[in-house]
């Protein structure tokens, strides 16, 4: 295998969208690819992205990792907002990069770097997407700035009403991503913009396998999902591209405290709690969950965070402080808390996890299918409730906690869940399914299998385009 393609990966800001595109680099490499990543890097510090940056290096020596420095974004804007803002800002130093690069055949952009398209085509550098959430995602997408423009009102305003789209089981309005809801708001006009977009990228890499969504995946490639006259790209599922827990101890060989424990507990007894790089709650809520788990009897470890009230989410919590009374002392022969990080990939594939409450941001769901481990959702913020509806509804490997949409999920509730897929009956089902997915995704990323296949018809893709550019230069 040579190294003469050289692809450039620019994934959007955070760790959900960093860890993936790190994946797809070791993926590339594997197959005689190189690779440079060139991450957004903007002032000031989150130390989160910053630990993730510092472990690529030990992680994947052979990939070049490029920082690129931006100026500050405008100071009112927060959220999302400040996010597109500061991708807005990377794209002249995306540009300048690239064009200081010798050869570049191909620039694979998150979804949420849009203006990259215009970089890509200033400089005749063939631009594909790479979409680190569900194929089921991109098809709702794609038919999102249709479909907004055809409601009553803003999603928001919708509450439970179903939305219908092409591939996927009818989505409640108040499901829809946050940046959705208000189509008045300058966030979702831009996303509306970003969506509408899409379909000009070259071609889209999803992180996702076939066997997993072949309904969202049909409706796609049925163009089904975009505007009439308009082409939808080739769509590649190359994934599931999840960590395999080797950047949980930076490759340093020393294996996390949490581990050793696990290691203590009978076979699928714990239930995992973590909920991404932005799960957040409120002390009420972390009481309440507290007493839930306490209720359910059930082995437990559970990744918290300081309360939402405290505002900066990375402070040391003081647990004592706001959970209740004497629950880590009663708790402490079955349960463990971990302050803010857990090794997920590392936990989640340990044999002694029986279940993972998580927010459903993507990558923590393919870790779950990849570990064979049924989930309880819990969505948060961002695409999260959407993903519930295809782990749930779709995939049938998971159940949803009644209320995550409310002020407050009962401990009531969060017992209730625990104990039905701790226990025999309905918990027996969804384990069978995540087993049989577990196997599917194992396949697909084997060589011979269907996300092997598709990554090396997307390598020989480009050899075409870059033909094509040859013949046009
Ligand atoms: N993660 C982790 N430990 C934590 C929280 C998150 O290792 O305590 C990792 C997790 O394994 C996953 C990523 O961070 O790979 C989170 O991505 P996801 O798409 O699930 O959620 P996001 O952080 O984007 O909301």
């Amino acid at each position: 295998m040579t190294t003469e393609k050289t692809v450039v990966l620019y994934p959007a800001l955070g760790v959900g969208h960093l860890n993936p595109m790190v994946q797809l680099a070791k993926a590339f490499l594997r197959r005689g690819v190189a690779v440079t990543i060139a991450v957004v890097d903007p002032p000031g510090k989150d130390p989160v992205l910053e630990a993730a940056v510092a472990r690529l290096a030990v992680a994947c020596p052979s990939m070049t990792v490029r920082l690129l420095p931006i100026p500050p974004a405008c100071a009112d804007s927060h959220g999302a907002m400040r996010i597109l803002a500061e991708l807005r800002l990377a794209s002249p130093v995306l540009r300048e990069f690239l064009a200081s690069l010798p050869a570049v055949d191909a620039l694979v952009f998150d979804m949420f770097c849009i203006d990259a398209l215009d970089v890509g085509a200033d400089l005749a550098i063939p631009t594909y997407m790479f979409f680190p959430s569900a194929a089921a995602d991109l098809a709702i997408y794609l038919q999102v700035p249709g479909c907004c423009r055809a409601a009553p009102s803003s999603f928001g305003d919708m509450g439970e009403t179903p939305l219908r789209f092409s591939g996927v089981p009818p989505v409640r309005a108040l499901d829809m991503p946050d940046t959705m809801v208000d189509r008045e708001s300058e966030l979702c006009r831009t996303r509306l913009q970003q969506l509408a977009r899409m379909p000009e990228a070259r071609g889209v890499l999803v992180n996702s396998f076939e066997e997993l969504e072949p309904r969202a995946l049909k409706a796609l490639r049925d163009g089904l999902c975009v505007p009439a006259g308009r082409s939808t790209p080739q769509i590649y599922c190359v994934g599931p591209l999840v960590d395999g827990g080797v950047s949980a101890n930076g490759g340093s060989g020393e294996r996390h405290a949490c581990l050793e424990w696990l290691d203590m507990q009978p076979k699928q007894s714990v239930v995992f709690l973590c909920f991404g790089s932005g799960g957040v709650f409120s002390a009420a809520q972390l009481r309440e969950t507290a007493r839930g788990l306490e209720e359910s009897g059930h082995r437990f470890l559970w990744t918290v965070r300081s309360p939402r009230e405290e505002q900066s989410k990375y402070t040391e919590p003081d647990l004592e402080a706001f959970l209740p009374d004497g629950f880590l002392q009663r708790t402490s022969d079955r349960g463990l808390v971990l302050k803010n990080w857990a090794p997920q990939a590392e936990v989640v594939q340990h044999e002694a996890v029986g279940a993972f409450v998580t927010h459903c941001g993507w990558n923590s769901a393919l870790e779950a299918i990849m570990a064979g481990v049924p989930m309880i959702c819990w969505p948060l913020y961002a695409e999260q409730r959407l993903n519930k509806v295809h782990l749930v509804e779709e995939m049938r490997i998971g159940v949803a906690v009644e209320g995550y949409e409310e002020e407050l999920v009962r401990a009531q509730e969060v017992e209730t869940k625990v104990r039905l897929v701790m226990e025999p009956d309905q918990g027996k089902e969804l384990r069978d399914r995540v087993a049989m997915a577990q196997e599917m995704a194992a396949h697909a990323v084997k060589e011979g299998g269907s996300s092997d296949v598709a990554f090396y018809a997307f390598i020989k893709h480009l050899e075409v385009s870059k033909l094509d550019n040859t013949k046009a230069g």
